[in-house]
């Protein structure tokens, strides 16, 4: 604690992202990047758009990225709102929708960056238990709220919610705002952007981080109704008028072109994942059903803290949480095939001794 620190700087309970070592080389499986780089038009787009432009500030709007997305989702440019990362999206939309008296609800198992939003903005917000298999359990969300938020498919667990629960939600909380957070709806999930037409109050929230393989280049979006973009806009224009520069909005415009190589990459890692999950099988794991780009898993016997420590000490990184009623579990982001090869030989190895 620092004398110079606000109220506000003191209550925060900064999120602790995934470790990203210097020290040696990891095979890196605990961050749930994509294995494949970024589409090569995307690379190309962002070379040539290294020009004298840059002394430009950007377009405040991001109108040419807005446009593209709007047209890959058969919607309309005031159903799409850009920023500087998914959890970027996901900090403006707390602030511009669930700021407010009644609590905000969120799996128990979740994407940790949700509760630590809540304690920035001062959000009261109730968790609710995942059942014993870890899947959403909707009729537990069936009280009085100031907005539901979960991703889909939920992380760390992998598994996917199905559009009819959703649209329950939806139907029975028809004065809040539903989120729902698709950071990994294209390995295999299906996208809640179908029932936008019917609900006002459902936010879809998605990233170019994983699917696209652009992680680094920080680009999100979210789609939804007229007035929750309008929301966000508000709250964005109050913050950052231009969160997203020239060189991300040429690249993110390029990767979604490249359909081809989209298509290619994500059944690459579908595929990838189906071959792992029966491996674990083989191997004594527990796996939950997945249709993200990671599986979380559980040994029969071995401790997972165990598995974890010694994959590290063989150059191996996988994710670890230490938190109640997961911490004898691994979550295992897919890498390339090759990658995937040594894991397996390395973790058999750690089984064996
Ligand atoms: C990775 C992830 C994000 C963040 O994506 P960025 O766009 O890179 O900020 C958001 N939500 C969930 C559930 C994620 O796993």
């Amino acid at each position: 604690m620092s004398k110079f620190w606000s109220s506000f700087a003191r209550r925060v309970d900064p999120y602790t992202p995934g470790e990203q070592p210097r020290d040696q080389k990891y095979i890196k499986l605990n961050t749930n990047e994509n294995p494949y780089p970024p589409s090569i038009e995307a690379l190309r787009a962002i070379k040539s758009n290294c020009n004298d432009l840059l002394r430009l500030y950007p377009d405040p709007n991001s109108t040419a990225l807005k446009e593209s997305l709007a047209a890959h989702h058969a919607l309309e440019l005031k159903n799409v709102f850009v920023g500087n990362s998914s959890d970027e999206v996901l900090a403006l939309a707390f602030m511009a929708f669930f700021v407010q008296s009644k609590s905000l609800l969120f799996p128990d198992i979740t994407y940790s960056f949700y509760d630590v939003y809540c304690k920035l903005y001062g959000i009261t917000y109730k968790t609710i238990p995942l059942d014993d298999e870890l899947a959403i359990s909707i009729e537990d969300y069936k009280r009085d709220n100031g907005g539901i938020v979960f991703p889909n498919p939920n992380a760390p667990t992998g598994r996917f919610l199905a559009l009819t629960d959703i649209e329950r939600l939806l139907r029975d909380n028809p004065d809040v705002v539903v989120l729902v957070d698709e950071a990994y709806v294209d390995f295999g999930g299906e996208s809640a952007v179908a029932l936008l037409e019917n609900y006002a109050n459902l936010l879809v929230v998605q990233t170019f981080s994983k699917s696209r393989s652009l992680a680094g280049m920080r680009v999100g979006f979210a789609l939804g109704s007229e007035e929750l973009i309008e929301g966000l806009e508000r709250v964005k224009n109050s913050f950052n008028s231009y969160p997203l520069d020239r060189l991300a909005v040429a690249g993110a415009v390029a990767a979604l072109q490249d359909t081809r190589y989209f298509e290619e990459t994500r059944q690459r890692i579908i595929n990838t994942r189906q071959d792992a999950q029966a491996r674990f099988e083989n191997m004594g794991f527990l796996v939950i059903p997945s249709k993200a780009n990671f599986l979380f898993v559980r040994h029969k016997s071995l401790p997972a803290q165990q598995l974890y420590l010694d994959l590290k000490t063989r150059g191996i990184l996988v994710r670890y949480f230490s938190k109640p009623r997961i911490d004898n579990y691994l979550r295992v982001s897919m890498g390339t095939d090759e990658e995937m090869a040594i894991f397996f030989d390395q973790l058999e190895q750690c089984i064996a001794q």
